[in-house]
């Protein structure tokens, strides 16, 4: 079985590497790699407000802001492409997409798959109910409680290793979590806490656990072989920060309690 995983994965590698070195984009004065020339194709979910949303038919949010700001001063034009949550690393790693940008958790499994930028920003699993639960803490959901989360978020892979298969249920989306619990289907939904202030404020009768399950750090996923591309990105992410533009974007989407 692991030696399957291995090949596919080597061969995912090797596709992605022979992607990665047949365009270019010295047209556009920039030196960095894509998958198309003068282009950064930027994989993302776009249902996870406030890092990206719709408005109108427009993706907005913090990610969508950043990767922007990354892109003009790599000199390359920003696209954005939304896909399911489950796919945004696959994408990267197969050299469909340069970059990711979803709200996404480091953690050591995805590394081996892909490489990490720096992290941009913090995010910590919460945990909704309804005002009348008689959930009160992270501790009350050991009591076989289930569970809703978002396919394959750092909140579905810690709620099964914690609470167990069978008491937590997936959706792909995490409106639709939310929704289940609004309907009375699961108990609880765990979550990132800006994704889950907007669900909590959109629907009555819902509220965020004061205690918080795990704090984690944001950060953009690149193909592991482009790592041109990931110094380009931290360099242009560390001006950024310098220039008090990181967090100016920030600020625009999450406003400080
Ligand atoms: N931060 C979580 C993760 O990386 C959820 C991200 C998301 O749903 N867009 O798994």
């Amino acid at each position: 079985m692991k030696k399957t995983v291995a090949l596919i994965m080597t061969a995912i590698l090797a596709l992605s590497f022979a992607g990665c070195g047949s365009s270019g984009n010295a047209a556009s004065g920039s030196s960095v790699k894509t998958v198309t020339g003068g282009v950064l194709t930027m994989a993302t979910n776009a249902y996870f407000p406030p890092y990206e949303y719709y408005d109108a038919d427009q993706i907005v949010g913090i990610d969508a802001e950043i990767a922007k700001a990354v892109a003009d001063k790599l000199g390359l034009e920003l696209k954005i492409e939304d896909m399911e949550f489950d796919s945004i690393i696959t994408s990267v790693a197969s050299g469909k997409a340069d970059i990711g940008l979803a709200g996404m958790t480091v953690t050591e499994e995805r590394k081996k798959n892909i490489n990490f930028s720096d992290s941009y920003a913090t995010g910590v699993q919460v945990v909704i109910v309804k005002e009348d639960s008689d959930i009160k803490s992270v501790d009350d959901l050991y009591n076989g409680k289930k569970i809703g989360v978002q396919l394959a978020t750092t909140g579905d892979i810690y709620c099964i290793d914690d609470f167990g298969q069978e008491n937590v249920e997936e959706y792909s989306k995490g409106n639709d979590a939310v929704m289940a619990l609004v309907s009375g289907k699961v108990d609880a939904v765990v979550i990132d806490n800006e994704p889950a202030k907007n669900y909590v404020a959109a629907n009555e009768g819902l509220r965020i656990l004061d205690t918080e399950y795990v704090t984690e750090e944001y950060a953009a996923v690149i193909n592991k072989e482009n790592t041109e591309l990931l110094d380009a990105v931290n360099k242009a992410l560390q001006e950024l920060k310098a220039e008090g533009k990181l967090d100016e974007i920030i600020s625009k989407y999450i406003k400080s309690e």
